[in-house]
């Protein structure tokens, strides 16, 4: 086996805007720090995808308070935020989001003021935004100046299989594989980050990057941490359909909308928002994203859909000149393509694009696991719901400032550094490194590929684990996913070379996506109501009594266990983790 071991104080992994926050942090304690990921550092996630906003209370447009954010995010919730987490995100958004102006992120100025916009569901101009569609570039590029100034150590291309624990159950490392040369890596640290993102990659449609493979779950699964809501998967409800465009992000079509209105047009001409959202949408774009998407998804349900199965965009009504103003850089590169949307309208549907629900962390970050942190989309809770625009980012910021901050200080200050390995931490590593060398060339002769089993198990995904969901999709999901899982088992190939050998990193993924396949579909089972992302069909209405949070962890005997648990609120204990009893039946709870 080729192995290498590695000792650090706080290991991070997964180099998003959470990641980048969490290891510059994490050094400002004192601590050593390795920030790794198995794409390129800041290079393989949603955050240098991100193209339009960051929600901050900063009050440069216009007077605005964190208090104000926080009640808009708890009403996008529908009672399901964890009150605290939200309040963390609202109350620590503009002081990271100054501080990331400072230390480089250049976020676009109105004078010596940063400009802000307003989104959908905000009701202040709080977004702020780095040039024309370039937030996520810009907020990669100021936070690796940092990373540079903190000297914080990093790997590419590795990817972690497993998190280890010792024999207490804490988190003390974990195993991983450098693609580029097919190095088995140890790495040990008494203090461990997941940042690795969300499970978009999951659905056959999705807006994400191929990274997105919900790994951050899956490493929880594996040591019995609680995840939160796991049901709850957000739909983007305007994602382009047609026509086909190049170099051009799939949700752009979201800040046109801030921008400069347009209409949203079922297959019939009629705008049709209202028969969902309750009031008039006439191109103020004010319904929020789990409306929308289930409106349009409903239309195209009734035949009143577009002719490539989505709604119809339409900037029709604005000149050439006022669209080109607003957008230059977009409209020139659609102009190139053929599109030019003053003269026609585009079709649009919805597309999986970000992971509300997540792994179950305290105000510090922390999970129920000693050792393991979770920072950024990997968490859960603090959206309840449905998370408004801009929120995703000043998540990532701030809880990935926090985790650092939590994570440095347990490992210098309570652990004081790397301790020697038990017995049981040195067992577990070496069965996870041998599991490693073991998969690379397994059934190198056969003919079922990876590919083509991953995006079965994203179409089973798509069509019973998505948009609409009920009790009938959500079993012939179970079976569907059991015959992927059993084939990826038996049969999937994987190829023999040491170097650079994608298949290898693949094998690992799809059964990570797996076991998070059937997390998402038992959380999306258990809860019988319809509430924000998520929605049932056979049960349509919000029901007052299911007003809690589904956790979701894995047990001992390898099951998944589904229990409910009152939603924190302000005044909880917030070092309370005493787990309330396990609710067998949720529908006889007292209604709070
Ligand atoms: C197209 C698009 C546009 C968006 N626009 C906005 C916006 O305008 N405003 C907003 O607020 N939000 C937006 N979002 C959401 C937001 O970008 C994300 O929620 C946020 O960037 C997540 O940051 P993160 O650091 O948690 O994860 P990511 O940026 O996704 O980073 C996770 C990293 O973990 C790595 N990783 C995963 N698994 C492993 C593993 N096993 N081992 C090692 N590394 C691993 C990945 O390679 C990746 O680099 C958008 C999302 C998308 C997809």
């Amino acid at each position: 086996m080729n192995r290498r071991d590695v000792t650090t104080d706080v290991l991070v992994i997964g180099a998003g805007a959470a990641g980048m926050y969490a290891a510059a942090e994490a050094r400002r304690q004192g601590a050593r720090v390795i920030l790794l990921d198995k794409s390129m550092v800041g290079r393989g996630g949603a955050t240098i995808m991100a193209q339009m906003t960051v929600a901050a209370a900063v009050g440069h447009a216009e007077d605005d308070s964190w208090q104000l954010h926080y009640a808009d995010t708890l009403e996008s919730g529908r009672g399901l935020n964890n009150e605290q987490l939200s309040a963390l995100m609202c109350q620590d958004g503009p002081p990271r989001i100054l501080e990331s102006w400072e230390r480089g992120v250049n976020w676009a100025q109105n004078g010596d003021k940063l400009d802000q916009v307003k989104a959908p569901g905000h009701s202040r101009k709080r977004c702020c935004y780095v040039g024309a569609l370039q937030t996520g570039t810009g907020v990669v590029r100021g936070l690796k100046k940092e990373l540079r100034r903190q000297e914080v150590e990093s790997h590419d291309t590795t990817v972690v299989t497993d998190l280890i624990q010792d024999d207490q159950g804490a988190v003390v490392g974990a195993a991983a594989l450098e693609v580029k040369e097919g190095v088995q890596v140890a790495f040990w640290a008494p203090s461990v980050i997941l940042a690795c993102g969300g499970l978009t990659e999951l659905y056959a449609r999705n807006s994400a990057s191929v990274n997105m493979t919900g790994d951050a779950y899956a490493l929880a699964l594996g040591v019995q941490a609680d995840l939160v809501d796991m049901e709850m998967v957000q739909f983007f409800p305007i994602a382009n359909l047609a026509p086909r465009t190049i170099g051009l992000d799939p949700i752009m079509w979201d800040p046109f909308r801030y921008r400069l209105g347009g209409k949203l047009l079922n297959g019939e001409g009629e705008e049709f928002i209202e028969r969902y959202a309750g009031v008039a949408d006439e191109g103020t774009y004010t319904a929020t994203r789990d409306v929308v998407t289930y409106g349009i998804l409903k239309e195209v349900e009734e035949g009143r859909g577009s002719p490539a199965g989505g709604a119809w965009l339409d900037f029709t009504d604005l000149t050439r000149e006022e669209i080109r103003d607003a957008f230059p850089a977009a409209y020139d590169r659609l102009l190139e393509q053929g599109i030019d949307v003053s003269e026609r309208a585009v079709e649009v549907a919805p597309t999986a694009h970000y992971t509300i629900g997540g792994v179950r962390v305290d105000i510090d970050m922390r999970t129920n696991v000693p050792g393991l942190f979770a920072a950024g989309e990997a968490v859960g809770g603090q959206h309840g719901a449905n998370r408004l625009s801009g929120n995703a980012l000043t998540e990532a910021f701030v809880f990935g400032a926090r985790a650092g901050e939590a994570a440095g200080g347990y490992a210098v200050k309570t652990v004081g550094g790397t301790p020697e390995p038990d017995a049981t931490a040195s067992a577990a590593m070496d069965e996870a490194l041998a599991t490693i060398a073991g998969v690379r060339g397994r059934n190198h002769d056969s003919d079922v590929f990876l590919p083509a089993l991953r995006s079965r198990l994203k179409d089973i995904m798509w069509r019973n684990v998505g948009p609409f969901r009920d009790q009938d999709r959500l079993e012939v999901a179970r079976e569907q996913i059991a015959e992927v899982r059993e084939e990826f088992e038996t049969r999937a190939r994987v190829d023999q070379r040491e170097a650079f050998n994608l298949e290898w990193q693949e094998w690992f993924e799809l059964r990570g996506m797996l076991d998070v396949a059937d997390l998402v579909r038992t959380a999306a089972l258990a809860r019988t109501d319809s509430r924000g992302a998520h929605q049932r069909d056979d049960f349509p209405q919000e029901d007052e009594r299911l007003l809690a949070n589904t956790v979701t962890r894995r047990t001992p005997e390898g099951s998944l266990d589904v229990r409910w648990e009152d939603v924190v609120t302000l005044d909880a204990d917030p070092a309370s983790w005493t787990p309330p009893p396990i609710d067998t039946d949720p529908r006889e709870r007292t209604p709070r």
